[in-house]
Formats: structure tokens, sequence, C-alpha cells
């Protein structure tokens, strides 16, 4: 098979004309024959491999590019990365690797092609063409990779029992790939990846986030989650979630697997929003529920808490996952913490005070928050379903009203502590506190609007019921 129509960007012609000038082969391989054979787009990485040394062909290809793009070189990797236009092209000479059992890092020689293209991880990543002249666009295939495309198959090109035990993530990628593509991973390698699991421990945690995060941003993240517990890998880094699976039966009372309602509650949400933090949110929002889980005859199964409890284990959480601590964090923090306030509200009369309440306390979040609660409605009662929906549709129309009407997002109290203690003229002490709640109270619960001259009134009838005397 010829593709030569996959290297129309000018780049290819170019790395032709250097490895021939170096009077070598190279070959473009990897994610972008795939992604094209699969139309998934124009790749903007590009790898290609030379039959001699990476480095030297991205400097020849560097001359002979108009602009004379800068070549930055990994000396330890032996590879080679320019820009040109939009596109990031990444040089590395072909190499065999052999690993032994004692070592993570691979001994690795210079090779042949197909030397490279059996330390691939998958058929179908394995995939190249080639860039010499002579068979410019010609696909090399030894593993029959554009039929596992084809059949939707991952699959490893040797042994998978060696392919995974030599490089653990790749047990990570071949779920990720299932995910991200819909394929399914071949019977022999899914059961060596369950007698691999182990293995992950000696992965890095930031590798494994890389992979975590591309499976959180699939279209179905459920498929991959499904897979890693399957495969005996998520507990060894989300043991939070694996908890969560199983259904307890005390007296006939019985309460939801919430491992599996949350992996819906995954998919819904992706519907809705691609913000991979409002995905982690939404992993996230039940993992209070393992710890907090009680019986008790009165009420049956209760959580209590858990909603505290979670965001708690939030921040152990991303620390253990070497995840970044910052405003996302937070943000999954808040999103876990209130992830029970709206479905509360919407199971009764929605009130604008009850409204203003949320709104002031979500801040920024609080749209986001009502596509996470809107996603946990996972009710497979119909009449309960609609009622839930109805109920945020008019929440979030009385968010916008209540709004337009009174601000209280990010609120700023309308009088000042150093007003009061003017006014009063008091020295910091408690009664300011106290006029100021009672302000706060009052605007949220929509007994005087958030405007100034109201709450300056409503101090001064304050501070008379104190017995502050006014000052002049
Ligand atoms: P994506 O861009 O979606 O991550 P990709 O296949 O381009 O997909 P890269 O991580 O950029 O992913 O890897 C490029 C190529 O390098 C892969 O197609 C594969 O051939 C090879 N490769 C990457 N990681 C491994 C690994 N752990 N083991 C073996 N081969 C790998």
């Amino acid at each position: 098979m010829n593709y030569k129509a996959a290297l129309q960007n000018p780049v290819f012609k170019i790395i032709s004309q250097a490895s021939k000038n170096l009077h070598l082969d190279s070959y473009v391989i990897g994610g972008f024959v795939r992604d094209y054979i699969l139309e998934r787009g124009d790749a903007k990485d590009i790898d290609v491999v030379a039959i001699g040394s990476g480095i030297e062909l991205a400097r020849e290809v560097s001359k002979l590019l108009p602009n004379k793009p800068k070549v930055q070189v990994f000396k330890t990797y032996g590879t080679a990365m320019l820009r040109y236009n939009d596109v990031e092209v990444e040089f590395v000479g072909a190499r065999k690797e052999s690993y032994n059992e004692h070592s993570r890092n691979p001994i690795v020689e210079n090779g042949t092609l197909q030397d490279d293209q059996n330390r691939r991880d998958f058929t179908i990543n394995a995939l190249a063409l080639s860039l010499s002249e002579s068979n410019f666009g010609d696909l090399l295939d030894p593993f029959d990779g554009v039929a596992d495309l084809e059949r939707k198959i991952i699959k490893t090109p040797l042994n998978p029992d060696i392919t995974y035990s030599d490089d653990p993530l790749r047990m990570m990628r071949a779920i990720r790939f299932a995910t991200q593509l819909d394929f399914i991973i071949e019977e022999q390698s899914l059961n060596a990846i369950t007698r691999n699991s182990d293995r992950i421990k000696i992965i890095t945690k930031e590798r494994i986030n890389v992979e975590l995060n591309k499976i959180l941003e699939s279209s179905k993240p459920s498929k991959g989650f499904l897979l890693l517990e399957k495969t005996g890998l998520l507990k060894h880094f989300l043991p939070e979630l694996t908890n969560l699976k199983g259904i307890d039966e005390v007296e006939g009372q019985t309460h939801k697997d919430n491992f599996y309602h949350t992996l819906e509650v995954v998919d819904n949400i992706s519907k809705n929003t691609n913000d991979v933090w409002l995905r982690w949110a939404a992993l996230l929002h039940d993992i209070g529920k393992a710890p907090t889980k009680r019986f008790s005859k009165k009420v049956g199964w209760t959580f209590h808490g858990h909603e505290f409890e979670g965001s708690k284990m939030v921040y152990h959480l991303f620390k253990r996952l070497k995840m970044p601590l910052n405003d996302k964090m937070k943000f999954v923090q808040k999103m876990v913490f209130m992830s029970s306030r709206p479905i509360v509200l919407a199971e009764d009369l929605v009130t604008d005070s009850a409204v203003r309440r949320l709104v002031f306390d979500a801040g920024d979040y609080v749209e986001d928050l009502m596509t996470l609660c809107e996603a946990d409605i996972t009710t497979k009662n119909p009449k309960r379903f609609d009622k839930y929906h109805n109920n945020f549709k008019i929440v979030r129309d009385k968010i916008i009203e209540v709004e337009e009407k009174d601000h209280v997002r990010n609120f700023q109290p309308p009088v000042s502590g150093e007003e009061i203690m003017k006014t009063f003229n008091l020295k910091p002490s408690k009664e300011i506190g106290i006029i100021k709640e009672a302000i706060k109270e009052a605007i949220l619960e929509g007994e005087i609007p958030n405007e100034y001259t109201a709450a300056f009134n409503l101090m001064i009838k304050k501070g008379e019921a104190l017995g502050l005397i006014k000052s002049e």
C-alpha cells in the first residue's frame, strides 16, 4: 500500500531530501500514521525514525528548511526535535531495546526499522511510511496493524507478557487507546495486563497521570475506568474509587454501588463539558462515601458528612498522585464539598433565598456545580428523573434572576467593617461581626436588597438593638 496522500506537508519532502543527502533511510512512524488511517484529523506531532543518527538528520532537515528552525537535542534519549509551521517533528535513530529483569531502563543499541517496530507498544502504533525517494509513502506494516485498525483491536507486536512487563506503562496506554478510540483490547493482552498489573508500581505517578487524564478526556471515560478496575490496575493509584465498589445489605436494606454510579456520573458530565477538572470532580464527588458509610436501624444506610470528608481526601489524593496542589485542586475540593447542595434544594420548592445562598457559597463555580449535579441524576425512576431535571432548570433560571437583582456572587458587604467602627465609634470587636452577619443574612433571606442605603439603615437598627451609642 502507498500512502503518499498522508505526506502532503512539505516537511516530508524535505526530510526525504535530507535523508538522501546523508545516505540513510527514514520513516514516519507511530501516532501520525495511525491517526491518518483513522481519519482523526491532521496530527501535529510527527515522529521520524532514521536508520542512522536521528540528531544528524534533524540538523540536515533544519538546514534545508527556509526558516532554519532551531534543533533541540535531547542527548540522553538520542533524539532531536524541531518545529516547522504548526507541526513538531521528533527524530530518533532506529533502536533495538532489550530489558533485563532487574532494571527498569532498557539496554539500547542501534537497530533496523524492524528492530524499532518490535519495540513499539501496539501493532497500530508500529505502522511506518517510507520517506525515501525510491518508495516515498510505502507502508511498512509487519504486524498487520492496518487490519487491527479496521478490526478495532489493541494488540502488542510481540508476546504481551514481555511487552507489558518491560514497560508497565504500556498497560495504561492500552486502556487509554481502547477508551479514546473505542477499541477492544485483544484477550491475550487483557489477560497479560491482569497478570502484570502489580508492576504498575514501578511507574512514576506523573506518567500514570498523563494516561489517566487522557482517559478522563475521552468521550466515554467509564470504558477506561472499568478496564482499569477489571485488570486490577486501578486499586494501585485510585483506591478511593475501588473502595466505593460493592453493595452492602443489612436487614434487607441495600445502598447503590457507588463505583458504578460514579462512572455513570462521569459519562453524563462528559456529554456536557470538556473541562477535565470538572470531570475530575465528577470522578471524586462520592469518594467520602466509603469512610462515612454507616447503618442504623431507623434510617438505613447513611453517608453523613461524606462531602466534607471527600473534599479532604481530594487533597491527599492529589498530593499522592503528584497532581497540582493549586486552584484546580481547590476547585475540585469545592465541587466535592458542595456536590449535594443543589439536589437538596431541588427536592423541594425552589425558593429565592435558597438559590441566593447557593450563589453566595459557590461564587463563580455555581454553573459548574449545576453541571455536576445534573450529571449526578442517575435515577432509573423516570418520574423522579424528570422532577429533578425540571427543578434544576428552575434553579438555573433563578440563578440568573437572583444575580441580576442581588449580585450576591463574590459578595462584597455593602457596608464595610470600617464604616461600622466609625459610625459607632468602636474599636475592633465582636459587635462588628454581629452587625456584618446580620446584614449578610438579611440580604440572603431577601429581607433587604443588596444596596448601601438599606444596609446602612439595618446597621443603625442593629447598633441600637445592641445598645451602641451612635457618635457624631
Ligand atoms: P498520542 O499523541 O495520542 O499520545 P502517540 O501514539 O503519538 O499518541 P506518543 O506517546 O507520542 O503517542 O508516542 C509516539 C509513538 O511512540 C507511539 O505511537 C508508539 O509507537 C511509541 N511509544 C510511545 N510510548 C511507548 C511505550 N511506552 N512503549 C513502546 N512504544 C511507545
